[in-house]
């Protein structure tokens, strides 16, 4: 089975935006080929007895795109739709939004073909712990191979039976808790990955809103506060995307689900539409709003917004024509088809693409890769250090003024970076720096106006040049 929308499949999809970029470039044809090509694909199947005593056969995917790198990196994602076509789209994605945000890894993905709704605690536990035993066996996990992550219908819990099943049968490995990453904190985990993505979304929308001219281009104002916001997915990336962006002031007018979708022009409390949807799964009923059971409409309701995290290909050529946001904040990946992509640049609309804008979980796993090779949390060696001296600096301002600082403005200038702190400090400098590179590679190109082509011509500089630096090709 193949993910087909229109005239392109999700692979197909991704392989047009690397083709557009790729011939912006001077690379070698053959070069090319290679950064394009998915290196391995390992499809899986094996039996799940359920709790009621059937057997059944349960379907998955491990896709390594490119070795360039070693470990790759990508998420698992539980969905009944997973299909080899949309895993190896993924894992080639993966590859390009590692090299944009200089994280040294190749790109993966993996999948498995079930609706994690379906089935038990218990029986999704047997599933990941076999899909696990099954990706060592052919050597398609561990800290220096393939480190999965979660994705779409997984998450900590997930990350920790893979993790625990990995040390299981590699005794010995001390670094074994980095074959994979979004861990919960306590078995090996950092602070700050679960909302990495979403934390991520919300910079990459800030730095596009700061920049005067490209608000000028499209039509609004600069600047973040006020700006009307319609997020699609009220999930991992999607709720925390809404969350932080409502907190930084923009104005979150609509909410969409799979089955339902919420509107008020003057604004959702994210906190509030969040509970309300995580006990009703429903949001017609949300207090305050208007709803509708047509939840695709949501994509096109009136706002300066939208942020589609929920799905692949949820804008094609049909709803293209009608969606009225002026930014289109890719927090899912691959939201929008190669048609609807060259409707919406041709309106004028902002993307600013998945392969940038959701690589904030992949940045902070490198992070919690990092922490777990080096055994030792980010922060443990030089907070109280750094508090103490800052303290003794304090302390001579105060002597020299003769002034003391009220406590809480005291604390705030004493306090020493904590993991969390340095997460999300690593996060934004990653953010920030990849989206002025894009900028600055779409500002080289004369002819080009799509950050989307801009970031995968960066990606393919830095992925040649480092089949150039393993001296693979001159
Ligand atoms: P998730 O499972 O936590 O959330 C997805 C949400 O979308 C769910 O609440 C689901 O009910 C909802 N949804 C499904 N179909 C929908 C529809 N037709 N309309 C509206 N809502 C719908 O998954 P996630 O981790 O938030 O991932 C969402 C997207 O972001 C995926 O494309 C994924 O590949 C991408 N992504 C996730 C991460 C991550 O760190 N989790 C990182 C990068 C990219």
């Amino acid at each position: 089975m193949t993910t087909v929308t229109e005239n392109f499949s999700f692979n197909e999809q991704v392989n047009r935006n690397f083709d557009r970029a790729a011939a912006l470039t001077s690379h070698d044809a053959g070069v090319l080929s290679q950064i394009r090509a998915c290196n391995a694909v390992y499809r899986l199947s094996f039996p799940l007895r359920r709790d009621d005593g059937r057997v059944e056969v349960i379907e998955g995917w491990r896709a390594e795109h490119s070795q360039h790198k070693l470990p790759t990196k990508g998420g698992i994602r539980f969905s009944p739709h997973v299909n080899e076509d949309e895993v190896v789209a993924l894992a080639g994605l993966m590859s390009y939004k590692c090299a944009i945000v200089d994280v040294p890894f190749g790109g993966a993905k993996g999948g498995i073909r079930i609706d994690p709704r379906a089935y038990s605690v218990a029986e999704l536990e047997r599933i990941t712990r076999r899909y696990t035993y099954e990706l060592i066996r052919k050597n398609f996990i561990g800290p220096g191979v393939d480190v999965p992550a979660p994705d779409l219908g997984t998450g900590p819990r997930e990350m920790a039976w893979i993790a625990d099943t990995y040390m299981a049968t590699t005794s010995g490995d001390l670094n074994a808790l980095g074959c994979v990453t979004g861990k919960p904190v306590g078995q090996g985990g950092i602070w700050g990955r679960t909302e990495a993505t979403g934390r991520g979304v919300y910079y990459g929308v800030r730095e596009a809103c700061q920049n005067a001219d490209d608000m000028l281009a499209i039509g609004l104002t600069p600047g973040l506060a006020g700006k009307r916001v319609v997020v699609q997915g009220l999930g991992n990336v999607g709720y925390h995307a809404a969350k932080f962006l409502s907190e930084a002031g923009a104005l979150i007018v609509g909410l969409a689900e799979y089955n339902s979708a919420a509107y008020n022009a003057d604004g959702i409390d994210v906190e509030v539409a969040f509970r309300h949807w995580q006990a009703e799964r429903n949001l017609t009923n949300l207090p305050g709003t208007t709803g509708t059971t047509r939840s695709a409409e949501a994509l096109e309701w009136d706002c300066d917004i939208l942020v589609p995290a929920a799905l692949e290909q949820q804008i094609r050529k049909e709803n293209a024509p009608r969606v009225k946001a002026r930014i289109i904040a890719e927090g899912a990946n691959g939201p929008v088809t190669p048609n609807a992509d060259d409707i919406l640049t041709a309106k004028g609309a902002l993307i600013i693409p998945d392969a940038y804008l959701n690589a904030g979980g992949v940045t902070v796993s490198y992070f919690e890769w990092l922490k777990n090779l080096s055994h030792v949390s980010f922060g443990r060696m030089e907070r109280r250090y750094e508090e103490a001296a800052s303290r003794r600096l304090l302390g001579a301002v105060e002597q020299a003024t003769g002034k003391r600082f009220p406590e809480p403005e005291a604390a705030s200038i004493v306090h020493g970076a904590n993991e969390l702190d340095l997460v999300n400090s690593g996060l934004e400098e990653t953010m920030c720096s990849a989206y002025a590179a894009i900028r600055e590679i779409r500002a080289r190109h004369k002819d080009l106006i799509d950050l989307r082509t801009a970031a995968f011509v960066g990606a393919i500089d830095k992925i040649a040049g480092s089949y150039k630096d393993l001296g693979i090709w001159p």
